[in-house]
């Protein structure tokens, strides 16, 4: 029997044994979730046993406790892939707009509708079932596995950090693999190699002493929300260039194959301008929307307070005023040098009459991981197979953390092979997870792991 039979006949189970998974109300950010975030740690524990995992720990941390699993039955001549998923899921508000209870996983329509079902949990429990698979059909696996899976990913993994420091050893690998993002489009299998990077800062305008009388003191003394709002209209013009000197410095320009590789993808301009309700689309001038949202940095004001906003009207020249601004950030940026650059440049254009204070919240840098690895081209081949058509490379206009962290610390490529897609609600009512990328995803997860073994020919 092939690996893919196995997969074919056993189906169902898997199907129903992510419904168990999904079962538990795993919110991370939920205090009175803690013991069913800790009950799915254990959960994942038995079923890692289950399929035959030699080694399984359930790490305690200060918050929720970290899964690692391993199997390095392959030998040392053969490659260690890490693969990194999480089991905690985002809350379920507003609950009133779920078809189906968000912990009552249920299927309609090929999906199972559930919180988790595409963040993280199918993605996760679809490369246990590969490994199962592999196991039951070969009794042993192609390659050394090691499974790291945190229950903290959608608070920030405040633990995963220093939990990855320490054990540097027993994370080593040649690669890690995440599958925790999104096909292009459905049909499209896509592997994710760029993600843009965060400045994150918060400016406080600070003007006189008191909020004062705007008819007995306007015209003479600053009003710092008009201040601030002089500040902000610098930073970026009209038409998208943002005008903070140097900041373009470390940009990395796009090649044309590149581009052309992103705008063959298919991007719609119209159909997200309904989707979210504006009619027309901005940005650099001489950039395609997807080049303006994985390629181009960005600077948007995130929220600003100050001066009077209830009911009516009254005049007053307020004290004080204070915006949150945030920057993505693009390979090769760094965002303290970025952060440094922008608090400078805000000090030299701010008026007289007003003192500001500009503090650096938090950042990211981006990444780029390169496109020309064994690890990249074993995904490219395994989705092609499974999915019958060519495989896109595509990148995010978001971060993901934890990708620079084992690009730091562990100093490996990351495979970034995601079997979600845009539209299965993660983070929002209805969550799903189509149930034909969760049969196809398994199959291109064991094939990635034959084919990342030494004798596979890619
Ligand atoms: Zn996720």
């Amino acid at each position: 029997m092939t690996v893919s039979d196995f997969l074919e006949q056993h189906n169902e189970r898997a199907e129903l044994q992510l419904m168990e998974f999904l079962r538990i109300p795993s919110v991370s950010t939920d205090p009175d979730c803690a013991s069913e975030v800790a009950r799915c740690a254990e959960w994942l524990a038995e079923h890692l046993q289950h399929i035959g995992m030699p080694t399984v720990q359930v790490y305690p941390t200060k918050g929720h406790p970290i899964v690692y699993a391993e199997n390095l039955q392959a030998g040392a001549d053969q490659p260690t892939i890490l693969f990194y998923g999480h089991y905690d899921v985002q809350p379920v508000d507003p609950i009133d707009l779920w078809t189906n209870p968000p912990f009552e996983p249920t299927i309609r329509d090929g999906k199972v509708f559930a919180r988790g079902a595409t963040d993280d949990k199918g993605q996760v429990f679809l490369h246990m079932k590969a490994i199962e698979a592999l196991l039951a059909v070969d009794g042993k696996l192609p390659v050394n596995i090691k499974l790291l899976i945190e229950g903290e990913e959608e608070i920030g993994s405040p633990h995963l950090d220093p939990f990855v420091r320490q054990n540097t050893s027993m994370l080593s690998c040649d690669a890690v693999l995440i599958s925790d993002t999104s096909m292009f489009a459905p049909g499209m299998p896509s592997i994710v190699y760029g993600l843009r990077g965060l400045a994150y800062l918060q400016i406080d305008v600070q003007g006189p002493n008191r909020d004062l009388h705007s008819g007995s003191y306007g015209g003479v003394v600053t009003n710092p929300i008009n201040a601030l709002a002089h500040i902000i209209s610098q930073l970026k013009s009209i038409d998208g260039r943002i005008l903070v000197p140097g900041f373009y410095d470390d940009v990395l320009s796009l090649g044309s194959e590149e581009a052309q590789g992103l705008n063959d993808l298919g991007f719609d301009d119209v159909r997200l301008m309904n989707d979210v309700g504006v009619d027309t689309l901005v940005g650099e001038s001489g950039f395609t929307s997807p080049e303006r949202l994985w390629t181009r940095p960005t600077l948007d004001v995130n929220g600003m307070l100050g001066g009077f906003t209830g009911e009516g009207a009254k005049t007053v020249l307020p004290s004080r005023a204070m915006a949150k601004v945030s920057m993505r950030l693009v390979p090769n940026q760094k965002h303290h040098d970025i952060a440094e650059r922008v608090m400078n440049f805000i000090q030299k254009i701010t008026p007289p009459g007003v003192t500001v204070r500009v503090q650096d919240l938090h950042g990211a840098d981006p990444v780029l991981v390169p496109r020309n690895t064994p690890a990249i081209s074993a995904a490219v081949q395994a989705l092609e197979e499974t999915f019958d058509t060519r495989c896109r490379f595509a990148r995010e206009g978001g971060s993901i953390p934890v990708v620079l962290l084992f690009d730091t610390v562990l100093q490996v490529p990351t495979v970034l092979m995601g079997f979600g897609l845009n539209n299965e609600n993660a983070h929002s009512p209805d969550e799903h997870f189509d149930l034909g990328n969760f049969r196809l995803g398994m199959k291109a997860a064991a094939r990635y792991y034959q084919l990342m073994a030494a004798s596979a020919t890619i």
